[in-house]
């Protein structure tokens, strides 16, 4: 939004309004003085109607000008409405308004329409806002003229929550002194909010998850020093648990920590050079077991040549075992496991490596797809939990590829299985850029 000049509500020309009633009174002293000759009307009353014609033309617009001549002369002498205050607070970033004393609107910049499109210059700033907290700190802010703080959540069109500060700001006036305005802006506050709902979200996950395997741990080493003291069979079987729980226990914490390990360093790209297919191939190997006691073939499809790309060995491994895993441990029942490797074109023209790993299992629904790497999502907890898993595995492998500056696409049909791609951008040999 433009800011616009302050408009004159005088706009007819001092000239020819003086040339109109100078008009009027030739009419008018015509009219009298044909009236007088012809003997209609005395020499008196003819002056007077002749007065009270001129005061009649005369008077009003005087006053007019007086009044608009008033305004000029404030809109000059006082810098709060120059185009100077004006610019500044047309450039401000956020949404700015400058208030006068009475809380009227003197300035506002784009952004400020747009967030309260009823505020309008020169009318009180108070009608034009709908939320209660900012009424109450701007009428707050006007009776102590101290500065004032209002936080509150909007929700057309889409949830937001706004800071809104209002400063008193002194602004001199060309006869000394200075003229107490107040300046209104607002600090949108919504991204901050939401990692702060994402940490408390996590936390209150992660002490979740680990407290689970802990109750079953200290439930279970009550009953061995109680009642299954003495029972060899239980102690074995309640061990296995334990066994199981602290597995579990662990393999979260060591999750946990790749991860913070891995968003600490997501600024650093990999700049070592690495063969793609040594680390498919030692995960498929490693994996070998698994797949055994699922009953689950492994086909690796992979090029005979290297395949370099700037990478971490370590995460490379961490993410693949993260997708081949979940297609052994979800998509057993397909019998099937394919992980196959090829070059390939991005959208914008970019070459990069695709690493597929697909499975002919259940497949996932596709309402949980854009969900799959967030933290602790799962699309049936029991299901994971039973598998071992933390729910943090496609995360991690979010947060890799992110670091490499890759992608990951998943796609699914459900009954007919999924497929996970890891796309890496292909290395510029011999330096990387
Ligand atoms: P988890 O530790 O639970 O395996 P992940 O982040 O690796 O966590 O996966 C999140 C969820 O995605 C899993 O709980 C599972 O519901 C689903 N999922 C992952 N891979 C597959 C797959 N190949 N087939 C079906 N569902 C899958």
């Amino acid at each position: 939004m433009a800011i616009d000049a302050p408009s004159s509500p005088n706009t007819q020309p001092w000239s020819d309004r003086l040339r109109h009633s100078t008009i009027i009174l030739i009419a008018a002293a015509l009219a009298l003085s044909v009236l007088v000759s012809l003997g209609e009307l005395s020499a008196l009353p003819a002056a007077i109607v002749f007065l009270c014609i001129a005061a009649a033309a005369l008077i009003p617009w005087r006053l007019h000008d007086a009044a608009a001549s008033r305004d000029d002369v404030r809109r000059i002498n006082n810098p709060v409405e120059s185009a100077a205050v004006a610019a500044v607070v047309a450039g401000m970033p956020d949404p700015a308004v400058l208030l006068d004393r009475a809380g009227r609107v003197i300035h506002l910049n784009a952004a400020a329409a747009q967030l309260a499109p009823a505020l309008r210059r020169n009318e009180l700033a108070q009608f034009a806002l709908r939320s209660p907290e900012i009424i109450t700190a701007l009428r707050e802010a006007i009776a102590t003229t101290e500065p004032r703080r209002a936080t509150y959540l909007d929700h057309v069109p889409v949830d937001r929550w706004l800071e809104l500060m209002i400063t008193p700001v002194p602004v001199p006036t060309t006869f000394g002194g200075a003229d107490k305005c107040m300046l209104m802006t607002f600090h949108d506050q919504t991204p901050l909010r939401r990692v702060e709902e994402m940490r408390a979200d996590f936390v209150a996950n992660a002490s979740h998850e680990l407290r689970t395997p802990l109750a079953a741990l200290s439930g279970f080493i009550d009953t061995l020093q109680g009642q299954a003291k003495d029972d060899p069979k239980a102690r074995e079987r309640f061990l296995g648990i334990m066994h199981n729980q602290a597995t579990r226990m662990a393999r979260l914490i060591d999750d946990l920590l790749s991860l913070s390990r891995v968003e600490l360093s997501a600024h650093v790209r990999p700049d070592t050079l690495v063969d793609l297919l040594p680390i498919i191939l030692q995960v498929a190997d490693g994996l070998e077991p698994l797949a055994r006691e699922r009953q689950v073939d492994v086909e690796t499809h992979l090029p005979d040549a290297p395949v370099m790309i700037a990478g971490d060995r370590e995460e490379l491994l961490r993410l693949f075992e993260n997708l081949i895993e979940n297609a052994l441990k979800y998509g057993a029942s397909g019998g099937r496991v394919i992980v196959s490797l090829t070059p390939s074109t991005a959208t914008d023209g970019a070459q990069e490596i695709r690493v597929m790993v697909r499975d002919f299992g259940p497949g996932i629904a596709p309402e949980h797809l854009p969900r799959l790497t967030e933290r602790f999502y799962r699309v049936d907890v029991g299901d994971s939990r039973s598998q071992g898993g933390t729910g943090l595995g496609l995360s991690l492998v979010k947060h890799i590829l992110n670091r490499h500056r890759g992608r990951l696409l998943i796609e699914s049909v459900p009954r007919q299985g999924a497929t996970f791609t890891a796309c890496f951008p292909q290395a510029k040999t011999p330096a990387l850029t």
